[in-house]
Formats: C-alpha cells, structure tokens, sequence
C-alpha cells in the first residue's frame, strides 16, 4: 500500500548520512509508485517527482544534518503546497448576500453538501437561503427541500410544492436563480447557496448552464464539488470545470471511504484552485474544513515520519550535534566506559532516545532506543561500575559466570546485564560505521 512503500523508502532514507543521485532515484520511483496507487493523476504524479527531485539534488539537503530527514520534509511541504497551503474558508462579500454556487458532476455531493453549508452557515450566525436550480434530475428539488428542513434553513424552488418522487420540476434554471438571488435580498438572507444540475460525465450544454448561472447572479465563490473516489477522472473532470465555469474553490466529498485523497492533489494540481472544505458522509456534521497539512498526511499516511519532521526542525542545535558526532566518530576502541561517558552526556543534554534518534546511523539501534528507558541510565551505572577494568576495555571477557557475577554486585537480573552488553555491541557496531566515514555527513576529517 501507499503507507507501507512510503515507510519503507522512509526509513532506508532515515539512516543515511548523504544522499547519492541513485539514491533520490530510488526514493523519487517510490513516491511515484506511492502516489499513482493513491489515484494521484499521472501527470500531475510526474511534475510533482520533478520538483521533489529537482529540491532534493539541491543544497538544502546536501547541507541538512539528515539529508533522509529532508527529503521527507520536502516531499511533505510540496504536497501541502499543491493542495493550497494554508486553509482558505468563504470569502464573504462587502454587500450581501453572498452568493455561493455549487457545481460539479451529478452523483458529486452537490445537493448533500448544499445542506452541510448551509446548516454551517446558520451556525455560525449566518441566515442563508438554499436556492434549487437543478431542474433536470427528478426528486433534486425535494431533496434539497429535505436537506434545508434538516439543516433548518429555507429552500427557493420553483414549485413550492413539488413532493411527487417522479415528478422533474420544468422551468430555467437561470431565471430560478435569479429569483431566488431576489429573494433573499427582500427577505434579508446574508448567503445564497445555489444548487446546480450535473451530468454523468462533463458536457457542453451543462456546463453553460453553470456559467449562465454564475453570470446571471454573480456568484462570489463557485464551488466545484468532486468525488474522492473519482481517480484518474479527477484531471478532465477538473480542467473541463475550470475552464467552464471558473470555480473559487473545490470541495472533495466521501471522504469517508476509502479514498486516499489522490483527486485531492490531482485538482489542486492542475486547477491551481484551493481546496477548501471535505465531505466525510451522508450526514448534515459530516463536513469539514479542509486542512492542506492534514491532507499531505493522509496521502502520505506520514504519522511516524511527521515527528520526525517535528524534530528536524525543533530547536536542535546542529554545533552540538557536530560536538556530539565528533566525540562518537572514529572511535574504534570503543569501550564500555566510553558507552557509560557517553550516557551520561547524553541524559545531561537531553532525551536520549530522540538525541540518538536524530543520529546518522544510530538507526540500526532503534529497538533498542525504543525500549530505552532514561531512569535505566542510573542501573547501567551500577552494572558498568561492578565490572573490573579489564572487563570494561575488553567487554569480550564477559562470560557467563562473569555475568552472574556482576549482576550480582549490581543488584541486578543477569538478563539485564546481557541486554546491555548487547546494547553495547550494538553501539560498538554504530561506531564502527560512524569511523568508516560512513554515518555522519560534515564531520571534520580524522575523526578521534
Ligand atoms: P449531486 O448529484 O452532486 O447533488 O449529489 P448528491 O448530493 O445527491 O449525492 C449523491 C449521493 O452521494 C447521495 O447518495 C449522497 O447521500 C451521497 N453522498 C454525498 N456526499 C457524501 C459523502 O461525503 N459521503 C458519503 N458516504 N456519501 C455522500
Ligand atoms: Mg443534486
């Protein structure tokens, strides 16, 4: 799935100390893959991997204290910025009523999401009025009738009394639109929520009805409701409205299904037009407003690589990680008291596990970092300190009734000794690694 791939080239990236181009070639076929499973369009998939690329070749990763970390952070930042940044909510007009028109494919949400708004509206004090043009579809005018009793907000219709299932109200829809604009404004309603008829695929005829509408009443904000689950459609269905009607904004409806929110980022894409509030069922409160970051996330699935990000750019001080990575590197003779000095720097600096975490290389130790607990630092004291300073320098001596032996001198369950001495292999591995020149990128050369 997305999230396995993305975790996956995640995590090798995570442990790399510099980042060669095969290995962003690597990652780059990964993302595509990742993105193309979540329905993203493929061109839209295409011009995303080249920005991602074109950024991750570039110095603000050759430069970064994790240069796997930083691909990460890119890859989010483009996402959030395709899907429209910040959050954009209704702009509301100088002299109401404000006029929203909803547009967009039949099936979409159009009709469902009329009610949604408007009952968001009269919550947050607005007094709108919901207009019914789709003429074409038998039972529209009622259900939108359905929805504004729900939602407690009043319906314009053509025919006051329309209720027959079968019956298609007849009529313009432009001039209902009109009438309804008119309406409002006698009765003193703030907001206008214009219902529009859809086809089952984009057409010509259809799509001058909305821009008929749109003209005629002079709508402030049109939005263009769009189907999760659409996948490649996304792109046409998209461009067809954009160009047709000139929407403000988009509205991504059943979210609630198993949509990874690819059309998201396909509409975004290629309309360049924010996505503005998600629907996430068939309910008047199953509406949100839509959040880029949030999105960016789902699509990725990021949960654990977000806090890295998190960490990437919390205040973490790159002179003393440069210290700290000088005083780990080169050490091949590492030992168990240099593992204990070394704790003890660590539990002053700060939390050990996310210290070590940032660490180029430490990766390897993640389990172990995991199960890491810090008031544990004063009980390894106590194990290093009933070893013999032979045992310490030449860890290897430690056998069996050595063990006993200082788990005993230490108060201690021989278990515990052997997990650290097996923490401490572990660490002396990381080291090796580190003195290769392998782990740490900026490290002044010679190491220690
Ligand atoms: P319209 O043709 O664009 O007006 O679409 P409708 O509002 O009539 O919605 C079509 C169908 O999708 C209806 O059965 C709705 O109940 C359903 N629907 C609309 N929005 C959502 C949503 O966000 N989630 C789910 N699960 N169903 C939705
Ligand atoms: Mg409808």
């Amino acid at each position: 799935s997305l999230s396995d791939r993305l975790t996956a080239t995640f995590k090798n990236l995570r442990g790399k100390g510099r980042l060669t181009e095969a290995d962003i070639d690597g990652t780059a076929r990964e993302i595509r893959r990742a993105l193309l499973d979540a329905d993203v369009a493929v061109p839209v998939v295409r011009e995303f991997i080249a920005r991602v690329k074109a950024r991750a070749l570039g110095s603000e990763v050759a430069e970064a204290l994790n240069p796997g970390q930083q691909v990460v952070k890119i890859v989010n930042e483009e996402l959030v910025g395709i899907l429209g940044g910040q959050t954009r909510e209704l702009q509301f007009a100088k002299q109401p009523p404000t006029i929203i028109m909803l547009a967009g494919l039949q099936g979409a949400g159009k009709t469902t999401l009329a009610g949604k708004l408007a009952y968001r509206l009269k919550n947050q004090g607005h007094t709108p009025l919901l207009v019914a043009c789709d003429l074409q579809r038998p039972n529209a005018v009622n259900q939108l009738q359905v929805g504004g009793r729900r939602a407690g907000v009043p319906v314009y219709a053509p025919h006051p009394g329309v209720s027959s299932e079968e019956e298609t109200p007849t009529g313009d829809p432009v001039g209902v639109a009109r009438d309804g604009v008119a309406e409002a404004g006698e009765k003193l309603h703030d907001v206008v929520i214009i219902d529009t008829a859809g086809r089952l695929g984009v057409d010509s005829e259809l799509m001058q009805q909305a821009a008929d509408i749109k003209a005629a009443v002079g709508a402030h904000e049109v939005l263009f409701v769009i189907d999760a689950m659409i996948g490649q459609d996304a792109v046409t269905t998209a461009q067809a409205f954009n160009e047709g009607v000139d929407f403000t904004g988009v509205v991504l409806s059943k979210l609630d299904g198993d949509a990874r929110g690819g059309a998201a980022l396909s509409v975004a894409s290629v309309t360049g037009k924010p996505v503005m509030y998600a629907s996430t069922g068939e309910g008047l409160k199953d509406f949100e407003v839509f959040h880029p970051d949030r999105m960016a996330r789902r699509i990725l699935d990021m949960g654990d690589v977000l806090s890295l990000i998190e960490q990437a750019e919390a205040s973490w001080d790159k002179a003393e990680a440069a210290k700290m990575a000088q005083k780990f590197a080169g050490r091949e003779d590492f030992t168990l008291e240099d593992f204990l000095a070394q704790m003890q720097q660590l539990k002053k600096m700060g939390s050990m596990k996310k210290l070590l975490g940032m660490m180029p290389g430490a990766q390897g130790m993640r389990e172990q970092l995991d199960q890491f607990d810090e008031s544990s630092i004063g009980r390894v004291e106590a194990i290093i300190y009933s070893m013999t300073p032979h045992e310490r320098v030449a860890p290897k001596i430690i056998n069996g009734s050595r063990r006993a032996r200082i788990a005993r001198g230490s108060g201690v369950h021989v278990s515990e000794v052997n997990q650290l001495l097996e923490r401490f292999t572990q660490a002396q591995k990381m080291m090796k690694k580190m003195a290769g020149g392998g782990g740490m990128p900026q490290m002044p050369g010679g190491g220690g």
